[in-house]
């Protein structure tokens, strides 16, 4: 385990990584026992063992998102100062790897010499907002995406020419127009100035389409060992009806598939949901059904059609799950429920509840996806405790 304390100059105005000053095993011992502090606090009888390091402690983020600001006449880039909308020069982030760094530096090079400022949201001046990168980690591709102020770029085509000299592996650059007065990075107009529009990146042998809007595992290698401990939990026999809800862009019911009868997904997202569509047939994978639902309506129609369903893996965003999604759940009577979770605090309710409702916890384990930030991710098996009818 790597003992040494990283070192960041940001870190306290940027607020991302609340624990950079701590040495990474120190760091895991304070997200365990917060998870095990919240089960206490919701009188949950039991204590989580095992966290799970992240492969990559560092450089682990296939993501990256700056803002540019105009100070004391130059050009700067960088993350949000936490709860202001005050750009914090960035220099380097550990979290990220040596080309997005590189990336942020040399667009701030090209925009000085093609005298591209940054766009001022305020007084609505300047053309440049942010800059967004995607990689894949397994296929090294990389999508550059410019968002811009207004629709008119001057200069398009020399700015695309020198941003792909940056590096060979940039695949597609593509301009996002935002013109609102909003923290929502990417506006709804988009124009590819280069290449396909898209990247694609493998999870578990998996191939995924990403486009500039698609959600996908920010810690790509992390979120394959997170999967695998769904699959171990589930201990699957093969002929199994199973819920993946909260499915995203499918990625856990497309890798479990191949050791079940049938999956179905539910997601409330419309392009996530299509993306999964698209994603399942691009690997071939027929039994996996996706609904574009609400979670807790989906659940709650099954439960009155008195479907049979053995497993239910639930990966609900951080606000958690719904009580009546629990209350369907349990009238379903799954042997097995697999809860994914990235919020302690409303994992500990939800599983409250679940325990009231005559599951137990079999197993549990925790996750370090986001290194030195406050975020934790846990995998709970939960059993079922009925009496034999
Ligand atoms: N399981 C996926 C995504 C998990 S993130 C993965 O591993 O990548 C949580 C997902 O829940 C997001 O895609 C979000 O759009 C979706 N979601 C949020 N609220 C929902 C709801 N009420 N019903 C269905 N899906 C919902």
């Amino acid at each position: 385990m790597n003992s040494k304390i990283l070192k960041c100059n940001i870190s306290k105005k940027c607020g991302s990584c609340q624990l950079i000053d701590k040495e990474y095993s120190e760091t895991l011992k304070i997200k365990l026992n917060h998870v095990n502090s919240l089960f206490k606090q919701h009188k949950i009888n039991y204590q989580i063992k095992e966290i799970n390091p992240s492969p990559n402690i560092t450089k682990y983020r296939n993501k990256m998102i700056v803002g540019f600001r105009f100070v004391n006449n130059e050009i700067i880039a960088g993350f949000y100062e936490e709860n202001s909308h005050k750009v914090i020069a960035l220099d380097n982030c550990l979290m990220h790897s040596d080309v997005q760094n590189k990336i942020v530096k040399e667009t701030i090079n090209i925009m000085k010499s093609l005298k591209l400022r940054p766009y001022d949201e305020d007084k609505k001046t300047g053309l440049i907002r942010y800059l967004l990168i995607k990689e894949g980690f397994k296929t090294n591709e990389i999508m550059v995406v410019i968002v811009t102020g207004q629709e008119v770029f001057p200069g398009s085509n020399e700015f695309c020419k020198r941003i792909r000299a940056i590096d060979k592996n940039i695949k597609t650059i593509i301009q996002n127009i935002n013109t609102r007065k909003t923290s929502v990075v990417l506006g709804e107009k988009e124009k590819i100035l280069y290449g396909p529009g898209q990247i694609s990146d493998y999870l578990c042998n998996l191939k995924f389409n990403i486009t500039s809007k698609s959600f996908f595992q920010v810690n790509p290698l992390q979120a394959e060992k997170l999967y695998q401990k769904v699959k171990e939990y589930a201990d699957f026999k093969g002929n199994e009806v199973i819920i993946d809800a909260y499915s995203g862009v499918g990625t856990i019911g497309m890798f479990l598939s191949d050791k079940v009868n049938k999956v179905i997904s539910v997601e409330n997202n419309k392009q996530a949901h299509f993306a999964a569509i698209t994603n399942a047939k691009n690997n071939k994978i027929k039994n996996v059904l996706f609904y574009n639902d609400d979670a807790t309506d989906f659940i709650n129609q099954l439960s009155r059609q008195r479907e049979k369903i053995d497993v239910v893996v639930m990966d609900p965003p951080r606000t958690g799950s719904t009580e009546q999604f629990i209350m369907s759940c349990v009238k379903l009577k799954p042997k097995k429920i697999v809860y994914v979770s990235c919020g302690p605090d409303t994992l500990a309710r939800d599983l409250e509840l679940f325990l009231k409702n005559n599951y137990i916890i079999t197993k549990a384990s925790c996750f370090d996806m986001f290194c030195f930030s406050e975020h934790i991710e846990t995998v709970v098996l939960l059993t079922n405790n009925f009496k034999k009818q």
